[in-house]
């Protein structure tokens, strides 16, 4: 335990504007301090500070705390994790009781997450710097690609042996839980080390904390994938990390400006050469999370991509929720093989950034002229060129801005100014009316007994206000069924995975949340009934516009089906997602029908309550209940371990 004396010593000289400011930019109004609310998502600042009151409290979502209590809300730590890294900042010397009998195990789980992720990135980074193997393999090829010592230390990049279970040994001998590391993907099913003959790059939250690893091997066997990453956890949400951003907060801040490159070793390069507001989004296409995560530092990114970018693809579909959250994007292509690792080598820092400044394209024109390209002499393609443009258009909430690239739309594509207003507001009616119908939902939601997901601790980087009930996890099925549908669930029953969904689903269909979600799963049972084969180009093609977009929209976030609300989804295997993507797609399915069934269980045992054992339904609910509890337990044993607790 802390004494009392030293909890009072740290709260009195912590500031609260050194630790809002590591994560908020605050401007000064007034005695005070302004900025974005890191706990709800906002586009006029509502979130003050006040330095001489050193507190903060935020107008929109009514927050509110002193240093200790920001910690705690924001970084999910505990009371006394709160004060010891206060502690540590302003290097107050604390008294603590039963110091030595710190058991990480006995902690919250997720400290004991953190702690055992700092463990395994300091046994890496010993492994790269001191190990015989680390040197000869890992750090050789860091001083090939040129990166120096001082780089190497501040990314704290690090080597994993080869020995099979060297970290998994290492970490239990030390007393850390098998079953964390496991959580953590730090050891695989087989009590082995996941990472293994890699150099290692730690991904870290915004305050520095070790979330994840990434790892690349060196092998040139091609049967071995390249780059591996931890799995999903408490401390780490995919769609709301982006490499590097801890080392390029304060740099972005400055500049005024974020690049966003492809991979991590661009990150590296790029700052080592002085470039330093830059960070990766890992291979896959931004995410809203990860888009307000930048915003929260500036409102102006640029992409830096190789010019034969098979990314390019991957970031043009991120792109309409950049523009959705009001951001200014540019694009800068890179000569023809050339990276921007490669190109900073060769021309350095400042010749990056001439370059960048004179190839800078602003996206949607950038946009525009790509698609145009591809459509040349093809007037079908070039009408289905216009919808795609000017859907990206409609998304952008300024509208003095969007009038401004309607204007210039109309020269480059040769259609009317009138003809693509026209368009672009029936697409921004469709999507308000589809919000109305889901506010509408909500409120009559307050009838029904219905288990919110608890707030999980990383969720402030998360936008949950739109989403009702179970909304999230029906969305990933949608997307599951449109994505993946088509493709063989088992080849000798001949079982498409919409087939397997459809039945699996249909039991739980009426109480889905989302109406629209609803139809959709209906109109493909009619599909299955009928023994015709799925094609989501059904739906993306449909009559009714609001499927239409939606499933258009839903097309577009393949692989990411891991984004659950609040939930901590983990993923069975320890493949990247891009390989197991059916089984850890089915498993969410599975998922849901968990939380339906669980749901319904809850109501029903509330009604048994409010019922007389003579009653004749009470009887009929009993059997429902039964029969309710036995098909969830079936589902138990099908997900198996994995199943958190909480449910
Ligand atoms: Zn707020």
């Amino acid at each position: 335990m802390i004494k009392p004396h030293s909890v009072e010593e740290v709260i009195n000289t912590a500031r609260i504007e050194d630790i809002v400011e590591e994560v908020v930019v605050l401007k000064k109004r007034g005695i005070n301090l302004i900025g974005l609310c890191p706990f709800h998502n906002e586009k006029t600042p509502s979130f003050n500070v006040s330095p001489t009151k050193n507190i903060y409290k935020c107008f929109g979502c009514g927050k509110v705390g002193n240093s200790v209590q920001f910690l705690m809300d924001h970084e999910g730590m505990t009371f006394p994790d709160a004060i010891r890294h206060l502690a540590k900042k302003y290097s107050i010397e604390i008294e603590e009781t039963h110091n030595k009998n710190y058991d990480p195990n006995t902690q919250l789980e997720k400290d004991s997450l953190y702690i055992i992720n700092e463990f395994a990135k300091d046994s890496f980074v010993h492994n790269l710097l001191e190990s015989d193997e680390g040197k000869r393999i890992g750090l050789s090829y860091f001083k090939e690609r040129g990166f120096r010592e001082n780089t190497i230390t501040r990314f704290e990049l690090g080597f994993a042996v080869k020995q099979r279970d060297y970290l998994t040994k290492l970490a239990t001998k030390k007393g850390y839980n098998l079953e964390s590391l496991k959580k953590l993907g730090l050891t695989s099913q087989y009590d082995q080390d996941f990472f293994r003959d890699r150099v290692m790059f730690p991904i870290h939250n915004l305050s520095g904390k070790v979330i994840a690893f990434g790892g690349r091997t060196l092998s040139s066997d091609k049967k071995i994938p390249k780059y591996i990453n931890s799995p999903e956890t408490e401390i780490y949400v995919k769609s709301n990390s982006l490499y590097g951003i801890f080392q390029a907060k304060t740099a972005i801040r400055k500049a005024d400006e974020c690049i966003l490159v492809e991979g991590y070793t661009d990150v590296i390069s790029l700052s080592q050469a002085g470039v330093e507001n830059v960070i990766a989004s890992s291979g896959t296409s931004l995410t809203e999370g990860q888009i307000r995560l930048v915003k929260r530092y500036t409102p102006n990114m640029t992409i830096l991509y190789d010019g034969d970018a098979a990314g390019l693809k991957a970031a043009m579909r991120g792109i309409d929720l950049i523009l959705e959250q009001d951001m200014n994007v540019n694009i800068v292509l890179l000569p023809e093989k050339e990276d921007p690792d490669s190109y900073v080598k060769a021309h350095g820092s400042s010749g990056l950034e001439i370059y960048m400044q004179e190839k800078k394209k602003d996206f949607i024109l950038f946009k525009i002229d790509l698609l145009l390209k591809e459509a040349e002499g093809d007037p079908v393609k070039k009408t289905g060129v216009i919808k795609n443009i000017v859907e990206s258009i409609s998304f952008i909430p300024d509208i003095l801005k969007r009038s401004l690239y309607m204007r210039q739309c109309s020269q480059l594509l040769d259609v009317s100014e009138e003809i693509l207003n026209d368009e672009s507001n029936k697409m921004i009616q469709s999507r308000l009316k589809y919000q109305a119908k889901r506010a509408g939902a909500t409120r009559q939601e307050s009838d029904f007994i219905k288990p919110r997901p608890k707030p999980g601790l990383h969720q402030q980087a998360k936008t949950t206000a739109a989403a009702i009930g179970d909304e999230y996890q029906e969305r990933d099925v949608i997307r599951i069924l449109l994505n993946l549908g088509h493709l063989m669930y088992e080849e000798e029953s001949n079982t498409s995975v919409a087939a397997y969904i459809i039945v699996n689903i249909k039991e739980i269909l009426d109480s889905f949340d989302n109406e629209l979600y609803k139809a959709i799963i209906s109109e493909s049972a009619g599909i299955i009934d009928k023994n015709e084969s799925f094609a989501a180009k059904h739906f993306t093609n449909h009559e009714n516009v609001e499927i239409r977009n939606v499933c258009i929209h839903l097309m577009q976030e393949e692989h990411e089906y891991a984004n659950w609300d609040g939930q901590q989804l983990y993923l069975q295997s320890q493949k990247p997602p891009e390989e197991n993507y059916v089984a850890d797609g089915l498993q969410s399915i599975m998922r849901l029908k968990e939380r339906k069934l669980s749901r319904t269980i809850k109501e029903i045992e509330q009604r048994l309550k409010t019922i007389d054992d003579t009653d004749e339904t009470y009887s009929l609910l009993l059997a429902a209940y039964v029969k309710t509890k036995s098909t969830l337990s079936e589902i138990h044993k099908t997900l198996g371990t994995v199943v958190p607790s909480k449910i």
